[in-house]
């Protein structure tokens, strides 16, 4: 595995490559039914802070990832090819060897009191899923919370997890003094569709149950609602079914994206569909014959029935004590004719 060839120099730092990880990888198992199947490698990391490449059309600047790899296994999770750079395998391979960078949260804490780091808004959970079951053993976030925290650093976290609520305390001592977005991804509620393509994330009802909670305690949470599987997941009984449960657990707001199928993803999902909807392997063609992307008319058509149906179920800024949970940048990304993003689907 080649583990040096993505790092930066610091935050901020311009110009310069430094090794990612440092030379001493520890590769561990755990043979308790949570990890069965899934390989530890954990790396002490040399930065930590991530600047988004600048030709990149994320919607934000600097990242924070604990992980790379995730066991929510997602099959047409766009972070896949991320782990063809550590020589990884990016299909069964990506669910299943998790890199866990063990000094992420002493690093972050570093790299915030830099001379150099200027308190920019951090993003989590934009690369892979920063509350997988790794998270639940461990226990990076905790540290990475604190240190914002304390640092007053406004942040974002984008999750399926609900081991997320495992920090409730420290979301909230971190929302008292700094601003913090909080989304959790739910893009249908179809039994079926979640055991076939999220295999290892929890149930949409759980994730809903998060919003839910999360809302009980004061702290407004977004649902992205990503991705919405063309043919799968995208009739409109589907949708308004998913909006109106998003409605009831008190979402503040509700971003549709559809799906995007990048390289690493692509292969991955393609192949998955010919085996378990054949039929509809020559209508993705046709959809995403011009790339990674669904075509416009698609996205405009999603984004108009959610959004229509979010007003339909008073979803949003009109809610009382709505509050913002989705970043302003995400929620324009997905407004009619706004270009597509490239968020991961979590
Ligand atoms: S889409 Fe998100 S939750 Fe799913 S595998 Fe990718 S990073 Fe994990």
């Amino acid at each position: 595995m080649r583990w040096d060839n993505l790092g930066h120099g610091g935050p901020e730092a311009s110009g310069t490559t430094a090794a990612l990880f440092g030379a001493d990888v520890v590769t561990r198992t755990f043979d308790t039914p949570e990890f069965r199947g899934i390989t530890f490698h954990e790396v002490r990391a040399r930065s930590i802070i991530n600047r988004v490449p600048g030709a990149s059309r994320m919607p934000f600047e600097w990242t924070v990832n604990p992980y790379r790899g995730c066991s929510h296994a997602c099959v047409y999770c766009f972070a896949r090819r991320s782990h063809a750079y550590l020589d990884l395998d990016t299909g069964i391979g990506f669910d299943t060897q998790i890199v866990v960078k063990t000094n992420a949260d002493r690093l972050l804490r570093r790299e915030l009191a830099s001379p150099h780091w200027t308190g920019r808004h951090i993003a989590m959970g934009t690369n892979v899923d920063c509350y997988q079951r790794a998270e639940g053993r461990y226990r990076l976030m905790p540290g990475i919370l604190a240190a914002l925290r304390d640092f007053a650093n406004p942040f974002s976290i984008l999750t399926k997890g609900t081991l997320i609520l495992r920090d409730l305390d420290l979301i909230r001592s971190a929302r008292a003094v700094a601003e913090v977005g909080i989304s959790v991804s739910v893009a249908f509620l179809d039994e079926e569709l979640w055991r076939a393509v999220e295999s290892g994330a929890p149930a949409p009802e759980r994730r809903l149950d998060v919003v839910r909670t999360l809302t009980e305690h004061g702290i407004g949470c977004g649902v992205l609602m990503a991705p919405v599987i063309p043919f799968l997941s995208d009739g409109p009984d589907q949708l308004r079914a998913t909006v109106r449960a998003i409605a009831a657990a008190g979402a503040t707001s509700v971003t549709p994206l559809a799906l995007h199928l990048r390289p690493g993803a692509r292969e991955w999902f393609m192949a998955w569909l010919d085996r378990h909807h054949p039929g509809l392997v020559r209508h993705y063609e046709a959809l995403y014959a011009d790339g990674a992307y669904a075509p416009k008319w698609y996205q405009r058509r999603i984004t108009r029935q959610v959004h229509e149906l979010a007003a339909e179920y008073g979803i949003g800024p009109s809610r009382p004590g709505a509050h913002r949970a989705v970043p302003e940048s995400e929620r324009r990304a997905s407004e009619p004719g706004a270009g597509p993003t490239q968020l991961t689907l979590l």
